[in-house]
This record gives structure tokens, C-alpha cells and sequence, in this order.
């Protein structure tokens, strides 16, 4: 397995493609959009030159891994010759519907078909495919360059043997993988959304403000980051997705978005990627230093 196409080229999956070229992968990273594509190559300059600062790396390791990538903007190109396909394209499943119909059509029969979805069922995914038994979740960590853990989701229908290649491919990557059941929210998500999810209803609630949440968390908890802030890093618009998915799917309301993460979404604040959230990030992506603050 020498040659990784990355779908989507976001938050995920730029990091996705680094790490994969950063292990000597051929990488071939597929956006739609030409400005993704370009951000993308820009962050995981950036993050190997940080890398090369802390020797880290070396500047001919940071050279190697950019050699490894390769852009392309539309999926029949970049795939007919990957043995492995990591989808990280916006979380929505009709549009992870279409690109895994387009793959299976597009790459080899035995190529492996994986979804970094946060929270959407594999086995919904791998059923529009010929191929369910090759279909698996890879649900890496942001930053992925960075985070250890990989969430390994087995589908309904995913083999012993491609659950065993994915787990190893995984550990040569200098990851931790952790096998897990397909149901909403898998592990990660089901445990962690709740949490956000709270403390944006208690921020709503008018309890405290921002930097009072997550003050508490960090240094009462032990977090490293506060809820609020981690859900400006993950994306707002994501967390109502992975919300969404779980309430639907456990017709559970303890998991209904809170309506203040709606109206946030509704008025285009995503976060750190829009420029703001609950912080502002358009003069310093610094979210410690301007908290705003959200009434009902
Ligand atoms: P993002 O919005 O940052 O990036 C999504 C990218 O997909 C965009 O660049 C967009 O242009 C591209 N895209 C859309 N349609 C496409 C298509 N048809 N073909 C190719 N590219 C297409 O999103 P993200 O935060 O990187 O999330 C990507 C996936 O990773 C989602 O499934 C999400 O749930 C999951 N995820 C996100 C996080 C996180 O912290 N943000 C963590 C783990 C998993």
C-alpha cells in the first residue's frame, strides 16, 4: 500500500494528507475547490516548517513529504491507482452518499474505501458501494498531525481482514488505532458532543460566559482546552452536524442541538475557520485573547 487518495482538503484532510506523505505515502489530495486545495498545501507548509524549527525534521524530510503530495480538483483523477481512499469532505451524508458512489465506480476493485466521518453510519455509506466488506471508518483526531488516537469503526459488513490492514496501516503511521462499533457518534463523538453541547446550553442558559466555561473545564477538569473553544476548533457547523446525526439516530433528545449552536451556524459563525465563534479569530487566532460574549 504505497498510494493514499485523501478526499476533501479541510481541516482533515490536509492533515490527513501530511501525515500519510510524512510516512513516505504517494499521496494524491482531491478537492472541488481550488482554494481549499491551496490553503491546504499552505497549513501543512506551515506545520513541517514548525516541524523543522524544533528539529523536529529535517528541511530535506519537509521537502520529501511535499514531494509526496500531488493536488487534483475532481475524483476520477488521483484515485485509479490508490489502494487505499480517505474520504474527509464536508460532513453531509448525501454528498458522502455521491463521493462513495464516484469512488467505487472510479478505483480499482480492491481498493480500500475509508471514511474519516465524525459521526455518520458506515454502513450507510459502504450500502450504496459494491464493495461494503471494503468500507471502514478511519476517524482520525484533530490535529491529525499530532493526535494519537485513530477511531477504526467497523461497518456492519467490514471484513476481519480489511478491520486487520487498516489497524496495522494505522501503527505505521505512529498512531494509536481503537476498534469500535458503527453506531451514531461511535465512541469519540458520543461522549464528547454531549459535553459541548452543555456547555453551550449553559452559556445560553446565561450561567456564565465564555472564558468562565471554559476556564472551569480547563482548570478544574483538567482540560487542556475549554469545551467552547475546542468546538470553535472542530468547526460549529460540524458539532450540529454530529449532533444532528446522534439525535436522529437514537431519537434520544438528550442529544438536541442547543439553539444557540443552531442560530451560531444559521449566521455563518463556524468557528476558527469562518474567523469567529464563541472567540474572535480574525485579527489572532488566538482564542484566549478576545472572549465574546453570547446572550439568548
Ligand atoms: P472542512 O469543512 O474543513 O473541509 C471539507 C472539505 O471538503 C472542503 O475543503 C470542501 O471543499 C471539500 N469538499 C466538499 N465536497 C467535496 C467533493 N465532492 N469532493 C472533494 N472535496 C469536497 O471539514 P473538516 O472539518 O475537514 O471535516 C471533514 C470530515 O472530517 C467530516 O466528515 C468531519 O465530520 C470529519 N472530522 C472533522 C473533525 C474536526 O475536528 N473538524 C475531526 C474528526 C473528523
Amino acid at each position: 500500500m504505497k498510494n493514499v487518495a485523501v478526499i476533501g482538503a479541510g481541516t482533515m484532510g490536509n492533515g490527513i494528507a501530511h501525515t500519510f506523505a510524512q510516512s513516505g505515502f504517494r499521496v494524491q489530495l482531491i478537492d472541488i475547490s481550488e482554494a481549499s486545495l491551496k490553503r491546504g498545501m499552505a497549513t501543512i507548509t506551515k506545520n513541517l516548517d514548525r516541524m523543522v524549527a524544533k528539529e523536529k525534521i529535517t528541511e530535506a524530510d519537509k521537502a520529501e513529504t511535499l514531494g509526496n503530495i500531488t493536488t487534483f480538483t475532481s475524483i476520477p483523477e488521483g484515485v485509479e491507482y490508490a489502494s487505499l481512499v480517505v474520504e474527509a469532505a464536508t460532513e453531509n451524508l448525501d454528498l458522502k452518499l455521491k463521493i462513495f458512489k464516484q469512488l467505487d465506480e472510479a478505483c480499482p476493485e480492491d481498493t480500500i474505501l475509508a471514511t474519516n466521518t465524525s459521526s455518520i453510519s458506515i454502513t450507510q455509506i459502504a450500502a450504496v458501494t459494491s464493495r461494503p466488506e471494503l468500507v471502514i471508518g478511519m476517524h482520525f483526531m484533530n490535529p491529525v498531525p499530532i493526535m494519537k488516537l485513530v477511531e477504526i469503526i467497523r461497518g456492519y459488513n467490514t471484513s476481519d481482514e480489511v478491520t486487520k490492514l487498516i489497524m496495522d496501516m494505522s501503527r505505521t503511521l505512529g498512531k494509536t488505532p481503537t476498534e469500535v462499533n458503527d453506531y451514531p457518534g461511535f465512541v469519540a463523538n458520543r461522549i464528547l458532543m454531549p459535553m459541548l453541547n452543555e456547555a453551550i446550553e449553559t452559556l445560553y442558559n446565561g450561567v456564565a460566559g465564555v472564558n468562565e466555561i471554559d476556564t472551569v473545564m480547563k482548570l478544574g477538569m483538567a482540560h487542556p482546552m475549554g469545551p467552547l473553544q475546542l468546538a470553535d476548533f472542530i468547526g460549529l457547523d460540524v458539532c450540529l452536524s454530529i449532533l444532528n446525526v446522534m439525535y436522529d439516530g437514537f431519537k434520544n433528545p438528550k442529544y438536541a442541538p442547543c439553539p444557540l449552536l443552531v442560530n451560531m451556524v444559521n449566521a455563518g459563525k463556524l468557528g476558527v475557520k469562518s474567523g469567529e465563534g464563541f472567540y474572535d479569530y480574525s485579527e489572532s487566532r488566538k482564542a484566549e485573547k478576545i472572549a465574546l460574549q453570547f446572550s439568548k
